[in-house]
């Protein structure tokens, strides 16, 4: 990795295992450049060796009677909430709320930790998810503090969505923790949906001590702080201690303890996000992007909450050569919704595009020119997935049909 600023290198540790040789994925559309994504022999993405067990393997009749056995044992009908759900309004928490409420007879807190800045259709979806039947508790970090983490991720880690995640992850456990709740229950385990660790696969929940590693690119908030305050780009004076605590989890202990756990509702019902779209437009109120597709990729129904999406997206595509046309199509290809060359074809119009819609708000909450933004951009291009022709970037590698 290139050095950053004059002052630190990149502290995202996916970086330094990226494989310099890329391979794509024979059956769907990812490369062996996502993190912690592995191939078996025959060339085949671990997602898609997942989406063969979702389909062949995994016995969704037994994983559902696990689930009934599970709300069974946790339901409480004594007036108290029984389950939090992570929920931002989204098809996914939508639905998972949703089913939990009135398929399996719990009684969900919902808990949104907010985006950095609401889109007006995020804000829409969020209205109307409440509206929909359901008790929410909103964290919003410290304002100043949260922008300034964001600009300090962007350039230690290139995504600002870090600070975002670690509040994603952390904050409905704490809130479980107050309220006494045991379950958190989470959509999908993107590890397998989207690749990445096979080792994660099985996993009802994942673990805390795994969260750093899986969610938060091996860098907690301490690392970032740390990172801010030797560059400058952060002072003591710009937080407090107690500014921190719903960027980290609570303790393994103290969750082991009072028995709080994490489940994914994708371990235990087949999980198809277009189903999710369809359950939660019928059920929630959920409307897909008014633009017709989000920038970067072909669909409509995902990721629409903040103006800083298509910028997280972006930058996965600069750093990985991934962009999310090729997380979606994947997808769709694994769901057979899509064949490999539909997929191919996507990937080759959509992935990468540059997302300007809310390029204005995006750089005014990060206080940094657009200048600046290309400088960091770049200084995020690996050398083995980016070249340049004719004056101009582009990648020297894409998918292709077999
Ligand atoms: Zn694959």
């Amino acid at each position: 990795m290139q050095v950053l600023g004059k002052v630190r290198s990149s502290i995202d540790r996916q970086l330094e295992r990226q494989p310099k040789e890329v391979i794509f994925c024979k059956k769907c559309v990812v490369s062996n450049q996502r993190p912690r994504i592995q191939f078996d022999g025959n060339g085949v993405c671990s997602a898609c060796q997942y989406a063969y067990q979702k389909e062949y393997v995994i016995d969704w009749k037994e994983r559902e009677r696990e689930l009934r056995d599970l709300c069974d044992r946790y339901r409480r009908l004594d007036g108290r909430y029984d389950v939090v759900v992570p929920a931002s309004g989204g098809k996914d928490s939508g639905t998972v709320a949703h089913k939990l409420k009135h398929q399996y007879g719990m009684h969900p807190l919902t808990v949104t930790w907010a985006p950095f800045i609401y889109t007006q259709i995020g804000w829409r979806n969020y209205q109307n998810f409440v509206k929909s039947g359901f008790t929410n508790i909103m964290g919003v970090a410290n304002g100043h503090l949260h922008r300034k983490l964001a600009r300090v991720a962007f350039e230690a880690v290139g995504d600002v969505f870090v600070p975002f995640i670690y509040g994603q992850t952390s904050y409905p456990f704490h809130i479980a923790l107050q309220f006494d709740i045991k379950l958190v229950f989470f959509g999908e385990n993107s590890e397998g949906e989207y690749g990445g660790d096979p080792g994660t696969l099985g996993l009802v929940g994942m673990p805390v001590e795994k969260w750093a590693d899986q969610y938060y690119k091996g860098t907690t908030v301490e690392d970032l702080i740390e990172w801010g305050l030797e560059t400058g780009l952060l002072s003591k004076s710009d937080y407090d201690e107690s500014d921190l605590t719903f960027y980290k989890p609570p303790s393994a202990e103290v969750l082991r303890e009072r028995d709080i756990q994490w489940h994914f509702f994708g371990y235990y019902h087949k999980w198809i996000p277009q189903e999710c779209y369809y359950y939660a437009a019928e059920h929630n109120g959920f409307q897909a992007n008014p633009d017709g597709r989000s920038e970067g990729t072909y669909s409509k129904y995902a990721s629409l909450d903040d103006c800083l999406d298509g910028f997280h997206y972006y930058m996965g595509f600069i750093k990985f050569g991934i962009g999310r046309a090729t997380s979606d199509a994947a997808h769709e290809v694994r769901d057979g919704h899509l064949t490999r060359s539909e997929a191919v074809q996507l990937v080759h119009r959509y992935d990468g595009e540059f997302p300007k819609k809310y390029l204005r708000e995006s750089l005014a909450y990060l206080d940094m020119t657009e200048e600046k933004m290309w400088e960091i951009v770049d200084q995020y291009r690996p050398p083995h997935l980016w070249q340049k022709v004719n004056g101009a970037r582009q990648l020297k590698y894409k998918v292709s049909n077999l």
